[in-house]
C-alpha cells in the first residue's frame, strides 16, 4: 500500500513500531517519523571513543567483536553471555542473559570474532569495565562488504537518529526505510520559483537523502531545502492565525468625548512621550477596528507599557466593557492593582472599581471579587493565571492584557480569548526580543515598541567588579552601597540562591523553574555553585562594620507570599535599606528611590536577566548605580557576558548579544518550544535571514490566496503542524 505523509504509523510500520513510536515521541503519523530527522551521520570506520563513554547515558558505537564466550551462572540458574568488543582504542563487554545456555548460541554465532557493527546500550560500570547489558545492535553485512569493495560502500553515512533506551538508532533507521520505500508522491510545500531560485530540491527527494543519503554531499542540499520547508511553514501558519485572529468579529470599543480616558489624559501630571502616544494611537485604533486586536508592546521597564494599557483599558471601560491584567506572580498582581489604583486617583478609580482576583486570596474576599466581576461591576480586573479558571466569568470581557510574558503561549492567549467574545488581547513584554524571535513565537500578533524612555530619568552607570582580578573589591562595592544609603537611598542586592550551604538551595522561580537562575550559564566556566546565598551575604552584611547597623532584610521565593509581600511593601516604604534577594524581584517591582543594585556572581545570570535586574532602579529622579560582582576570569564567555551588560543599557542590543552567547539552545524558553514553535532543523539566531526570507514569501502567498487553495502543498503542512490541542484551542474561536 502506498504510503502518504498523512497515514498513521501503525499502517505504515505495523501496531508494535508505532506503538514504540508514540511512547518514545508522541508520533503518530508518517510525517512524524519523517520530521525525525538524523541527529548526525557516523561512518562504518568510525571509531568513537569506548574510554570516554559517560556513564548512566544510552551510547551509540561503531565496535569490533573481540571475544566472546558463554557461561553457566554461579549462584544461580541460567547463562550467560559476554563479549568483548573494541574500537581500536579501548574495550568493553558486552553482556546477555539467559534461562539456558541454548537461548545465548544463537547470538554466539552471530557474534564472531572481527565482526563489526554498531552497539547501542545505556552505558555501565561493573568491576571497573564498561560494559552494556543486553544491547542492541546491528552487525555490518561484512559479506556484501567484501563483495562490493568499492570505497563507497564504507563512506555511505549511517544517519544516527535521536534515540531512547527502548528504541535505538537503526530500529529508527528501518522504520524510516519502510517508509520511505513506500512514500508515494510528496506535496510540495515550496512555491516552483522559490525552489528554482533557491536551487532547493523537491520535498520528496530532500526526504530521501536527509534520511537515507548515498554521500556525505548530499547532506547539506536536503537540510536546507528541509530548513526552508520549516521556516515557511511556520511563517505561514503564523501568518494565517493572525488573518484567522483579525477576521472575527469583536466589540467596537470607542472612546466617547469627555469620557474616562479622556479624563484620566487631563489630570495626567506628565505629557506622554511620543512612543507612548504612537502605540496609544495605533492600540486606540485597533480597538474600534471591528476585529480583535492582538498586539505585543516591547519596551524597557519603566518606558510606561503599564500606562499605555491602562489607557487601552479605559477606553473599553467606556462602553462598560472589562479588562483582565495578568501577571506572572501574586506580588506583581496586588503591585499592579495599587499603582493603576493610584494612576486612576480618587475620581476615576470608583467608577472603574479596579479589582484583584487571585488563587491566594482568602475564600471570602475572592467570593466578593468574583461577585463583583461577574456582575460587572469592576471593569478593571487584576489576576495571576487564576483569572484563567473557569470559575472566574466576566460580565463583558473587552481586553485581555498580559504582562511580562512572553513565557505566555499561544494556547493560554486562546484559553483567556475563550472566555470573552472575542476580546481584544495586548501582551506587554519587558523583555526586548530579537526581531526573528518575537517573528517565530510571537508571529501571529502585531508588534508595537516603545523605545524611548520619558524624560527626567537621571540614568544608571554600571560597573563591572572583577574579583578575580581585585579581590579587594568587594568590601568597594559595599562601601559604595553604604554611601548611598548615608544619601537617604536604597539599595538592591541579588544572589543567585538562597543558601549555598544547602543542596538544591538555587532559587526556584515562581512561575518557572528555569527562570531564576539562568540555564544558559551551564558552560562549564564555574564548576562549583554560586558563592553568595541570600542567607550567606545576610550574615556576611550583619558584621560588615557600614553595613552592620541599617535595616537589612531578605526576600527569596520560599518565603510564605504574605511574608515576601510584606517585606517588599516595607522596602516600598523606605524602611529597609537593604533588600538581599533572589531574582524574586526580577520582574517589575518599582521602588523609586532605590537607586543601587549590586548583583553577586553575576556571571551566573544570563544577560537580559541583568539588564532586567538593572532596570529595577534609576527609575526615578535619582541616579541608578549597577554593581556587576562576578569572580569570572578575564575572556571567559560568563565574564563576557557580564561586560556587555555593563557596555550598553539597550536592552535590544543586549538581546542580540544574549542570543549569540547563548547559542542555540535555550533562546525561546522551556514553554516556547512547545508545540506551536518546536523547531527541528531552524535555529532563531544563525537563520534569521532566512526566517526573514520565509515570512516575505508567506506574507505574498497568503495575500493572493488567503485559503491556499493554489498551494495544497503547503496548505497541507501547515495543517500537519497543528498539534491536536493547538486545534482545540483554535475551535474556540
Ligand atoms: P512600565 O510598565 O513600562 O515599566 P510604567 O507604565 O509603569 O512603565 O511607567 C513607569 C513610571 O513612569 C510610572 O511611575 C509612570 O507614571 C511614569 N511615566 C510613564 N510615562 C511617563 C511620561 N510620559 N512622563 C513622565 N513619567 C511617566
Ligand atoms: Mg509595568
Amino acid at each position: 500500500m502506498p504510503v502518504s505523509l498523512e497515514t498513521p504509523l501503525d499502517l505504515a510500520v505495523g501496531a508494535k513500531n508505532a506503538g514504540a513510536l508514540e511512547k518514545a515521541f508522541g508520533m503518530t503519523t508518517t510525517a512524524d517519523l519523517l520530521a525525525h530527522y538524523p541527529r548526525r551521520y557516523a561512518n562504518r570506520g568510525e571509531l568513537t571513543p569506548i574510554l570516554d563513554l559517560p556513564v548512566g547515558e544510552t551510547v551509540t558505537i561503531v565496535a569490533e567483536v573481540m571475544s566472546a564466550s558463554i557461561r553457566d551462572m554461579r549462584n544461580r540458574r541460567g547463562a550467560m553471555m559476554e563479549v568483548t568488543i573494541g574500537d581500536g582504542i579501548g574495550r568493553m563487554s558486552l553482556t546477555f542473559f539467559g534461562k539456558h545456555r541454548s537461548q545465548l548460541e544463537w547470538r554466539e554465532k552471530e557474534l564472531r570474532i572481527g565482526r563489526r557493527g554498531v552497539f547501542s546500550g545505556k552505558v555501565g560500570r561493573y568491576k571497573g569495565v564498561t560494559q552494556f547489558a543486553h544491547p542492541q545492535y546491528e552487525l555490518f553485512d561484512d559479506e556484501l562488504e567484501a563483495r562490493t569493495k568499492a570505497d563507497t560502500m564504507v563512506t555511505i553515512p549511517i544517519p544516527i537518529y535521536p534515540a531512547t533506551a527502548a528504541l535505538a538508532t537503526w530500529q529508527i533507521q528501518r522504520m524510516v526505510e519502510t517508509v520511505l520505500d513506500e512514500l508515494g508522491d510528496v506535496p510540495e510545500p515550496l512555491p516552483e520559483t522559490l525552489r528554482r531560485e533557491e536551487g532547493l530540491l523537491d520535498a520528496r527527494t530532500a526526504l530521501e537523502r536527509i534520511h537515507r543519503p548515498r554521500t556525505r554531499d548530499q547532506i547539506a542540499p536536503a537540510v536546507r531545502t528541509l530548513r526552508m520547508h520549516e521556516a515557511l511553514t511556520l511563517q505561514a501558519a503564523l501568518l494565517e492565525q493572525r488573518q484567522r485572529v483579525r477576521s472575527l468579529a469583536a466589540v467596537r470599543r470607542e472612546a466617547a468625548p469627555g469620557g474616562l480616558l479622556e479624563r484620566f489624559d487631563a489630570a495626567l501630571p506628565f505629557a506622554l512621550t511620543d512612543d507612548q502616544r504612537a502605540v496609544g494611537g495605533t492600540i486606540a485604533a485597533d480597538l474600534v477596528a471591528g476585529a480583535p486586536m492582538n498586539r505585543l508592546v516591547q519596551g524597557e521597564v519603566g518606558s510606561g507599557k503599564t500606562l499605555v494599557a491602562l489607557r487601552a483599558m479605559l477606553q473599553v471601560a467606556e462602553s462598560g466593557g472589562q479588562a483582565a491584567l495578568i501577571a506572572p506572580t501574586e506580588v506583581l498582581a496586588a503591585q499592579h492593582l495599587r499603582s493603576i489604583t493610584a494612576m486612576l486617583g480618587p475620581q476615576l478609580a470608583p467608577e472603574v472599581m479596579p479589582t484583584l482576583l487571585t488563587g491566594q486570596m482568602g475564600a471570602a474576599a475572592r467570593r466578593k471579587a468574583a461577585l463583583r466581576v461577574a456582575a460587572g461591576q469592576s471593569l478593571i480586573v487584576v489576576g495571576t493565571h487564576a483569572l484563567l479558571g473557569e470559575k472566574t466569568t466576566f460580565a463583558d470581557l473587552g481586553l485581555v492584557v498580559v504582562d511580562e510574558q512572553h513565557r505566555f503561549g499561544v494556547e493560554q492567549r486562546e484559553a483567556l480569548r475563550a472566555k470573552g467574545t472575542s476580546p481584544h488581547a495586548l501582551v506587554l513584554t519587558a523583555t526586548p526580543i530579537p526581531r526573528t524571535v518575537a517573528m517565530t513565537v510571537f508571529g501571529d500578533l502585531d508588534t508595537s515598541v516603545i523605545r524611548s524612555m520619558p524624560p527626567g530619568r537621571a540614568g544608571i552607570e554600571t560597573f563591572v567588579a572583577p574579583l578575580a582580578d581585585h579581590p579587594g573589591w568587594f568590601s568597594r562595592v559595599w562601601e559604595r552601597a553604604a554611601e548611598e544609603v548615608e544619601q537617604g537611598r536604597q539599595v538592591f542586592a541579588v544572589c543567585a540562591a538562597i543558601d549555598t550551604d544547602k543542596q538544591g538551595a538555587v532559587e526556584q522561580g515562581t512561575v518557572d523553574p528555569g527562570v531564576e537562575v539562568d540555564p544558559g550559564v551551564d558552560d562549564g566556566e564555574a564548576p562549583t555553585g554560586p558563592r553568595w546565598g541570600v542567607v550567606q551575604l545576610l550574615a556576611a552584611l550583619a558584621v560588615h562594620p557600614r553595613i552592620g547597623g541599617l535595616r537589612v532584610a531578605g526576600l527569596h521565593g520560599r518565603m510564605p507570599a504574605d511574608e515576601k509581600d510584606a517585606v517588599m511593601r516595607s522596602f516600598a516604604r523606605g524602611e529597609i535599606d537593604v533588600l538581599v534577594a533572589t531574582t524574586v524581584i526580577e520582574v517589575g517591582v518599582d521602588v523609586p528611590n532605590a537607586s543601587t543594585m549590586i548583583v553577586h556572581d553575576a556571571d551566573r545570570f544570563g544577560v537580559s536577566q541583568l539588564h532586567q535586574l538593572r532596570g529595577r532602579v534609576g527609575r526615578g529622579s535619582v541616579p541608578g548605580l549597577c554593581l556587576l560582582v562576578t569572580e569570572a576570569e578575564q575572556g571567559t564567555t560568563a565574564r563576557e557576558r557580564v561586560e556587555a551588560v555593563a557596555a550598553t543599557l539597550d536592552g535590544f542590543v543586549l538581546a542580540e548579544v544574549d542570543l549569540e552567547l547563548r547559542g542555540e539552545g535555550d533562546v525561546l524558553g522551556a514553554q516556547q518550544s512547545g508545540a506551536r514553535s518546536s523547531l527541528k532543523l531552524l535555529r532563531v539566531v544563525k537563520d534569521a535571514d532566512l526566517i526573514t526570507q520565509a515570512r516575505g514569501i508567506a506574507d505574498e502567498i497568503l495575500s493572493a490566496d488567503p485559503t491556499l487553495a493554489e498551494h495544497p502543498g503547503l496548505r497541507a503542512a501547515i495543517d500537519r503542524r497543528l498539534s491536536d490541542d493547538d486545534r482545540a484551542a483554535l475551535a474556540k474561536n
